[in-house]
């Protein structure tokens, strides 16, 4: 099992820190240095190609790519815009405990709601071309105070909190998206895309899950969901955000995924032959790696890309300690 800061601990800390940004602001006037001073490690907002710089007729940087490229949070905040507006289309605010505003415009599916607590580099949008637009992009905005008065170049602001544009999620000071360990055992947990934590527990009927129903929140009931008996488990976090289950008894392994971010499982598919122990881990560029184990030695199979998987194999092609 692990362990990280609570969120309400880390919210809490940013709102300390907020009010001590706005005594500060009531006493001198913000600057680069004292934002660098305030602020914080950012994450990447998106992957694609800066198609047009922030300027006096650009209030932004628009970062181009594919319909659907996911789009993250650059740093730890409270939503307090998520909606549509003709110019931007839908679109998302973002304050931050330094005081600082990110927005995020003409997406086509926003996956954070007014309220919710971001950290950096969670997803909360997909890239669109909704609103003002030619083509799919991210329309990228930062205002240097939290009343949104004082507009300011996105890239330096980037660069003062570790991330030099055009940037790929995942690399940087920051961890990866959503960074959770993965988990294994007969008990295992997870936190979902959206903050939601989930704990799943193998039954000899077969393996239930149980999930907050809010961000911080209460429990759900315990629901069946089938796959095999007896089994261990382990978890891992998608790329995308979506949550991979793994179980494995003495005779199967099966795996089961949401089917989107949040979104419902679907069914058990066979992952290969049975074994002893399992247990997953994510590479640094999001791939799913799993490790089993059986009297014969240890072996993996990862991902290959966003659902596709390797073949069971040893490492370096030998099997390594019997594990019984
Ligand atoms: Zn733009």
């Amino acid at each position: 099992m692990s362990f990280t800061t609570s969120p309400r601990h880390a919210l809490r800390l940013g709102l300390v820190t907020v009010a001590a940004l706005l005594l500060g602001l009531l006493a001198t006037a913000p600057s680069a240095s004292a934002a660098r001073a305030a602020g914080f490690v950012g994450a990447c907002p998106t992957t694609g190609f800066i198609s047009r710089y922030y300027s006096a007729e650009h209030n932004g940087i628009d970062i181009a790519n594919d319909r659907g490229t996911p789009i993250y949070a650059v740093g730890d905040g409270e939503v307090t815009i998520s909606g549509y507006e003709p110019g931007y289309g839908q679109w998302i605010r973002v304050l931050h405990p330094d005081g600082t505003i990110t927005e995020y415009g003409h997406m086509y599916q926003r996956d954070v709601q007014v309220g919710d607590h971001v950290v950096a580099g969670q997803r909360i949008a997909l890239m669109g071309s909704e609103g003002q637009a030619t083509g799919p992009h991210l329309h990228l905005r930062v205002w240097a105070d939290p009343g949104a008065s004082v507009r300011t170049d996105p890239i330096p602001y980037l660069a003062e909190r570790g991330i030099d544009m055009p940037c790929t999620p995942g690399t940087g000071p920051h961890p990866k998206p959503l960074e959770y360990p993965a988990e294994s055992g007969r008990v295992v947990s997870a936190r979902s895309a959206d903050g939601r934590l989930e704990v799943f527990a193998a039954g000899a009927d077969g393996i239930h899950h149980a999930w907050q129903l809010g961000v911080n929140g209460g429990w759900s009931e315990w629901e069946p969901l089938g796959g095999p008996g007896g089994a261990e488990l382990a978890i891992g976090p998608n790329a995308d955000g979506r949550l991979e289950v793994f179980a494995l008894n003495g005779t199967v392994a099966q795996h089961l995924w949401q089917t989107g971010v949040n979104a419902p499982y679907g069914q058990w598919d066979t992952f290969g032959g049975g074994g002893t122990e399992v247990t997953a881990a994510t590479n640094a560029d999001g791939r799913i790696e799993v490790f089993g184990t059986s009297r014969a030695g240890v072996y993996h199979k990862w991902q290959t890309g966003i659902s596709t998987w390797s073949e069971w194999a040893w490492l370096n092609n030998t099997s390594g300690p019997a594990v019984n």
